[in-house]
């Protein structure tokens, strides 16, 4: 029997079938759960829809993650299907594709709260909603982040304040949310070609250094960072709040 059997969650931030909430979604999916799905913007219905249907959601809906009222208005549905719920992905990240490229000092203010905003916190937002439907067992909620929160990476710029600042409210969620029983944690993935990666300047060299140098010698594949997430999930990681994993084939423990 599947590790998820009766367990019910929502995934935010599936673009197409070459994304990490894809990924995530069909781990879950694997081992028994029940999942829910939005998606942005009216174009990706036509790609989600047909991904969702496949793993027999009868829930998608869409949701601009940025509008409060849009969260408050699925949160409000999910309750209406499900009157509680175990789980949440939250694999959503947006900024302007001129403050992916050049340098971080150029960042003006309106790409600035932009950037955190979508990146940081729609976490913060979605949980507060999410963790009023999370009763009696508590719950999991995990998040994407990404390497160049720690350290200076070339392009990636505001986004890596803006992982900087997610990372930080993992642990403050983690915090705050650990009397309900309810876990908090992120994936810190290695690079994996998808819609978002591609807006950043230089992408490809990310995969040519990382397959070079990291202890396992390759990239991550998007299926590992589901399996990442199936951990933070089920009950194998209990006891496991406020932590940030890499999944990057090593490539975050070298020094030089
Ligand atoms: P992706 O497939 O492009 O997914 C990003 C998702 O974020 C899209 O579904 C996008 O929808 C959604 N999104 C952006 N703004 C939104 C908003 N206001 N409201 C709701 N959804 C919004 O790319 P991905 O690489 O899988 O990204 C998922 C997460 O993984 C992100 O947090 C990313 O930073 C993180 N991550 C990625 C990598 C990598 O190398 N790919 C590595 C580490 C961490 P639209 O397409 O409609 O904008």
């Amino acid at each position: 029997m599947g590790m998820l059997v009766g367990k019910k969650g929502i995934i935010f931030g599936v673009a197409n079938d070459h994304s990490l909430a894809w990924y995530c979604a069909k781990a879950l999916h694997e081992e028994g759960a029940e999942l829910a799905f939005t998606y942005q913007g009216e174009a990706l219905e036509r790609r989600v829809r047909p991904l969702a249907d496949s793993v027999g959601s009868k829930f998608i809906e869409q949701c601009d993650l940025s509008n409060d009222e849009a969260i408050d208005k699925i949160f409000t549905e999910l309750k209406k299907q499900w009157a509680t719920i175990d789980f949440v992905i939250h694999a959503v990240a947006f900024a302007n594709k001129q403050d992916l490229e050049g340098h971080f000092v150029d960042t003006t203010r309106d790409g600035f709260k932009l950037a955190m905003d979508v990146s940081a916190y729609t976490l913060t937002a979605v949980a507060k909603r999410a963790s009023e439907m999370m009763n009696g067992d508590g719950g999991s909620i995990v998040t994407l982040t990404y390497y160049g929160a720690e350290k200076v990476v070339p392009h990636y710029n505001v986004m890596g304040v803006a992982k900087a600042a997610l990372e930080a409210s993992v642990r403050y969620l983690a915090a705050d949310l650990g009397d309900k029983n309810i876990r908090v944690n992120a994936i810190s993935a290695g690079p994996v070609r998808t819609l978002a990666a591609m807006g950043i300047a230089g992408f490809r060299d990310m995969l040519k250094v990382v397959e070079a140098k990291a202890p396992l010698k390759r990239n991550i594949q998007a299926e590992e960072v589901g399996k990442t997430a199936l951990y933070f999930v089920s009950n194998m990681s209990s006891g496991v709040t406020g932590e940030i994993i890499h999944a990057d084939c090593g490539y975050s423990i070298l020094g030089m």
